[in-house]
């Protein structure tokens, strides 16, 4: 089932343990889950990417892509897309962040912002998605409210504007003042939080006597936020300057449907989309859409393959032919198995902001465009910065070419992107990976369905620097960096950390050596 109801899309961003499984359960709980889904029953190094949600299916009977959740809250479409984060982060995680308008910033309290926060962080700062922040964990001891305000303002250049002020300090949590209207949200603890806590809205004056002096310092802090300029402002929060700011705790139910409300209510809807050509796709302009992930089985009997695709503009209808912009080509998507998983025609119509599953679309790669009507091509989803080497080789070099079609496979896939160079010859290139896991999936693939097995060796390099030609030349033979050639032309000048990057650059000042989006950059 789906309709034409207004869309809202989103991903979580956070660290691991932050909580971002227990909030989306609850987020779940708050909402009709509308999706039937689980497209992809992976085996082995994948079934980590899919299993947090996979087990929550199971679990709590909701259901969930391996991609999406989706659900309908206030009369809307709620699309929740996955950040695969803990052991099988990788550059699809930063990917997805492509296909979102808007990212929930999770944070815990007692530990602020993490590294992994920080690094999903400036790929919405890259793309420009407004970032709303949930500070989760509220009902445990933690850092003072105050203080986290500054740790953000400081590490992340955006003005936190609370729009809810916890009552009671970190592990003490009475409630929350919402600071729009005055309110008490008072915060009545449930069992486990298994059913959704009743959140009791009163005017100041109703506040007991309990909590009389706690809600007195919220009250006071509040003030002072405003005369701080920290109250909210829309245009601020659209325009990457200000961060709405929210406290909650995931575990107990509370402040998830406030975050429902802030979601419908200030974060934006999907909007035009701007081709490579500077043309511009209106979301009611006939079908578009781009794939942000490609995801395949490991399952050699079956090659599942699905490619995940946002919807930009138009309605989508299972069955329609639409062009490939890469090729010129028509692309008959009856072919493709399911959109939205295992019940296969659950979904037959999906819109502007909807994530829709293409099951063995072979010949859709990441970043691709499919459309109908005039011809469109969305901006190529960019790679990222890579942080983990190993060279490559096939185990058994009689089955060099079962090597070469892999890897070069693996490399369109962007399962991880592939290095070369003259002086390492094409017998042993090196693979660069966002996170270790990818390696895995390398191995497995190699062996299961390129029927050739690799030999991997860990190189001992962590940073990535963009350099061109002349860079490659002036470094070569320099004490600590490599440079290498993407299969996009790009070279890369490898590291083993900051510090020789740094020194490198200090010593050549002649020499072009960039930052990569997100990671070691
Ligand atoms: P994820 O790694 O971000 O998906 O984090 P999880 O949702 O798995 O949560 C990590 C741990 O924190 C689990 O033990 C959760 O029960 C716990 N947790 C999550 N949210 C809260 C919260 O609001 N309060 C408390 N006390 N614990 C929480």
């Amino acid at each position: 089932m789906s309709d034409n109801r207004p869309r809202r899309t989103f991903a979580v961003i956070s660290h691991p343990d932050a909580g971002k499984s227990t909030l989306t359960e609850a987020l779940a709980l708050h909402a009709r889950v509308i999706t039937e889904a689980g497209a992809v029953h992976g085996k082995g190094g994948r079934r980590a990417t899919v299993s947090d949600w996979m087990d929550m299916e199971k679990a709590r009977g909701i259901s969930i892509t391996s991609a999406a959740l989706q659900f309908v809250y206030r009369d809307h479409v709620v699309n929740l897309v996955d950040t695969p984060g803990h052991s099988d982060f990788s550059e699809d995680t930063y990917r997805v962040l492509s296909a979102v308008d808007s990212a929930v910033m999770l944070v815990d309290a007692g530990k602020g912002l993490e590294p992994q926060t920080l690094k999903l962080f400036k790929v919405c700062a890259l793309r420009g998605i407004p970032v709303i922040t949930v500070i989760n964990k509220w009902d445990r001891p933690g850092l003072a409210a105050l203080e986290l305000m500054d740790l953000i303002e400081q590490q992340i250049k955006l003005r936190p504007t609370p729009l809810t002020w916890p009552v009671g300090e970190a592990g003490d949590f009475r409630g929350v003042l919402d600071r729009r209207t005055g309110e008490f949200v008072k915060y009545t603890r449930t069992a486990g939080g298994a059913t959704r806590a009743p959140e009791v809205r009163m005017p100041a004056s109703d506040v007991d006597e309990i909590d009389a002096a706690v809600w007195h310092d919220a009250v006071e802090e509040h003030q002072l936020l405003s005369a701080d300029d920290a109250d909210h402002d829309q245009e601020g929060f659209l325009a990457w300057r200000t961060t709405p700011v929210m406290f909650a705790s995931a575990l107990q139910n509370f402040g998830v449907a406030q975050l429902l409300d802030l979601l419908l209510d200030l974060a934006p809807a999907p909007h035009a989309t701007e081709g490579v050509d500077g043309s511009v796709r209106e979301v009611e302009d006939p079908f578009s859409a781009f794939v942000f992930k490609v995801q395949s089985g490991m399952n050699a009997a079956h090659r599942d393959r699905v490619a995940y695709a946002r919807v930009v503009s138009g309605e989508f209808d299972r069955g329609m032919i639409v062009t490939h912009a890469s090729t010129g080509r028509p692309f008959a998507t009856k072919y493709a198995q399911a959109v939205f998983g295992r019940e296969l025609s659950s979904i037959e119509h999906a819109y502007p902001g909807d994530i829709i599953g293409l099951v063995n679309a072979q010949a859709l790669r990441v970043g691709d465009t499919m459309y109908v009507g005039d011809k469109i091509e969305f901006p190529p989803v960019p790679s990222f910065a890579p942080e983990h080497f190993q060279t490559a080789t096939a185990a058994d070099i009689g089955r060099y070419k079962q090597f070469r079609r892999g890897i070069d496979q693996l490399d369109q896939e962007g399962v991880v992107q592939v290095l070369r160079s003259d002086l390492r010859g094409d017998q042993s290139p090196v693979l660069a990976a966002v996170g270790p896991m990818q390696f895995e999936v390398v191995q497995e693939r190699m062996t299961n369905e390129f029927n050739s097995p690799i030999r991997l060796s860990r190189l001992d390099y962590q940073v990535a620097r963009r350099t061109d030609a002349a860079g490659a030349t002036a470094l070569a033979g320099k004490r600590g960096v490599e440079v290498l050639q993407r299969s996009d032309g790009t070279y890369l000048a490898l590291f083993v950390d900051q510090w020789r990057a740094g020194t490198t650059a200090r010593d050549n000042p002649d020499v072009m050596l960039e930052a990569l989006p997100a990671g070691g950059g």
